[in-house]
């Protein structure tokens, strides 16, 4: 059967609405379907199913299409991937059909292979621990932990060993005919002079497995004093640690069922939560909550429950992380963890503790405005002044107008201020966010995530093609200071200087050669072969772009902020800011709407 025949069968079988449905919480809107589009954040539904047509499109980045475009996009595959997905759901033979091309099928190939490599890896690790002589470390530690064997089973804990020789797991595919560039490429090993190794050795693994079920990367936990703590594979091809969540393909019929996802910091909290009883339970891999992780956890439910430690990281963890929740338009809750315990203790000592707390955990707005407040009260003086500044700083995150009122009332009665003054003076002195400094605090504030996502992705994109460079730098213009944080801005300059050769790290400062590995290596989609010259083109203005706005908006923030500091606009250097900020703000609006942006 051709594709286009089987195309129109599939289409024929399945029910637009069955497709999206599974993804985006759709709900009528006259002929048409409407939800919260899975391609760009947003709180108000501008995604639309027509199942008539069966057709969708979103109003707010332009993408559109039919069914076969949507999996495209949401399982990041390519046409012939979403035919052989919905193919399979829909029960039609595709056996007949059109060779892959040669791209396709290398990319295809490669993509196999490792997962291929990462599911014997997870085997001979699970059987280290489990059976063999050597695994007796790994055990000790987990009993320790109370970690059983069915939750050994359910997530498929495994033992690196540290073994005599350190290619152990290299020598054990090799053996299984894996080739040496995709053992090489699974980041699996690493290569030592020519040499391959093994990556992971005298840590308990974590098999992290995407929403499928399908082994992406592992984490590692060293025992005793070994450092890091925590070691994570690398970016590769299967792996981007930021766009996956570990449990996700054990949790998300939970989730799906309760309309809620509990969010933990570690992969052992997450272990324990499941035995616990909280089975939709999942975690990042020791890294801040992402736009992409929430995006993947809108996919199956609306609501969030983050679960942060009670000490100032967790809490400070969780503060950002509310902010990105609310952004995706998500119902948002915290659960703050007694200082001094974790939910791994709890799950081990008292589980219908740890599921009450999960089920009464208070709305996340309330309880990062009870904390700015502390124990202030309208006699408070001084300390109720810094109280009420606090608390104007969590209410400036709220996105939603009516859940910022309903906040300022509840800091209004506590302190004894009319809840409209605050709400005015939150509103006029920008949204009372501090502008985070000159590349610091980035990562930390839900713009900058996105930025340096941005940012990364595109530097990554140069180190990874070099020869693009001068595209960027003539065509599109950027200089060093387009970039937010410093250091990307001079690994910019660097890669420029010696283009279209690449760069050696061995050249690099250790600040930068950090950044350097920082970037993602791989899942540049835009510049396969086959990706074509205006696709790519197309993703490096849109990159330039967003670099851009997000610097326009971080100044914009740093005016908003000098303006609300005076005590008039018309005092001292007033209108010159407010011009200035004018001016900012009508390039920003010029940049957002010239078109083909993403978000
Ligand atoms: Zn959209």
């Amino acid at each position: 059967m051709s594709s286009e025949r089987a195309s129109e069968e599939i289409k024929s079988r399945l029910d637009i609405l069955d497709v999206i449905g599974g993804h985006v919480r759709l709900t009528r809107a006259g002929r048409e379907w409407k939800g919260l589009c899975p391609f760009h954040t947003e709180h108000t539904a501008s995604f639309y199913v027509n199942p008539e047509k069966q057709l969708w499109n979103c109003h707010g980045c332009h993408e559109g299409g039919d069914i076969f475009h949507f999996v495209e996009l949401i399982d990041h595959t390519d046409f012939r991937g979403a035919l052989e997905e919905l193919a399979k759901r829909a029960g039609v033979d595709l056996s007949q059909d059109r060779p892959l091309n040669p791209a396709e099928l290398r990319r295809r190939k490669q993509r196999e292979a490792l997962l291929h490599l990462n599911q014997l890896a997870v085997d001979f690790y699970h059987h280290v621990l489990l059976k063999s002589p050597a695994g007796e470390q790994g055990r000790s530690f987990l009993d320790a932990r109370g970690v059983t064997e069915a939750d050994r089973e359910r997530f498929k804990l495994g033992y690196a060993p540290l073994g005599s020789t350190p290619d152990n797991l290299v020598r054990f595919l090799g053996q299984r005919q894996g080739e040496a560039a995709d053992i090489a490429a699974s980041g699996l090993a690493r290569n030592e002079r020519g040499r391959l190794t093994d990556f992971f050795r005298q840590r308990v693994v974590i098999p992290i497995r995407d929403e499928q079920g399908r082994t992406v990367g592992f984490g590692g936990r060293a025992i005793g004093d070994g450092t890091p703590k925590y070691l994570n594979t690398r970016t590769t091809s299967l792996f981007e640690k930021s766009h996956v969540l570990f449990g996700l393909d054990l949790a998300r019929e939970a989730i799906h069922k309760e309309h809620r996802a509990v969010v933990m910091e570690g992969y052992f909290d997450v272990v324990g939560a499941h035995r616990a009883g909280v089975g939709n339970a999942v975690s990042t891999s020791g890294t801040a909550l992402t736009e992409a992780q929430v995006r993947l956890l809108r996919r199956f439910s609306d609501e969030v429950i983050l679960c942060f430690d009670g000490d100032p990281a967790g809490q400070h963890a969780a503060g950002v992380a509310v902010g990105l929740v609310a952004q995706a338009g998500m119902n948002c809750r915290l659960l703050t963890i007694p200082e001094g315990q974790d939910p791994d203790d709890l799950a081990r000592g008292d589980q219908v503790r740890l599921r009450k707390l999960v089920e009464d955990a208070p709305p996340a707005w309330e309880s990062l405005v009870d904390q700015a407040l502390g124990d202030a009260s309208p006699r408070s003086g001084g300390q109720g002044q810094e109280a009420l500044r606090r608390a104007m700083r969590v209410l400036g995150r709220i996105p939603e107008a009516s859940i910022r009122a309903l906040y300022a009332e509840r800091v209004g009665r506590r302190l004894g201020v009319d809840a409209a003054r605050i709400l005015r003076d939150v509103e006029q002195g920008g949204k009372g966010q501090a502008p985070p400094a000159r590349g610091e605090g980035l990562s930390k504030s839900p713009g900058g995530e996105i930025a340096m996502g941005a940012s990364a992705h595109l530097l990554g994109m140069l180190w990874h093609s070099p020869q693009l460079i001068a595209e960027v730098r003539d065509r599109y213009q950027v200089r060093r200071d387009d970039f937010l944080d410093p250091q990307q801005g001079d690994l910019y300059e660097a890669m420029a200087e010696v283009a279209p050769e690449r760069l050696s790290p061995a050249d690099l400062s250790p600040e930068l050669r950090v950044r350097l590995e920082e970037l993602p290596r791989g899942g540049f989609p835009e510049l396969d072969e086959d990706a074509g010259s205006a696709r790519r083109q197309r993703s490096l203005g849109d990159y330039v772009k967003r670099i851009r706005i997000e610097t326009l908006e971080n100044q914009a923030a740093t005016l908003r902020q000098r303006l609300g500091e005076l005590s008039h606009h018309r005092d001292g250097e007033g209108p010159q800011l407010a011009a200035e900020l004018d001016r900012k703000q009508r390039q920003i609006g010029a940049l957002r709407g010239s078109g083909g942006m993403e978000a």
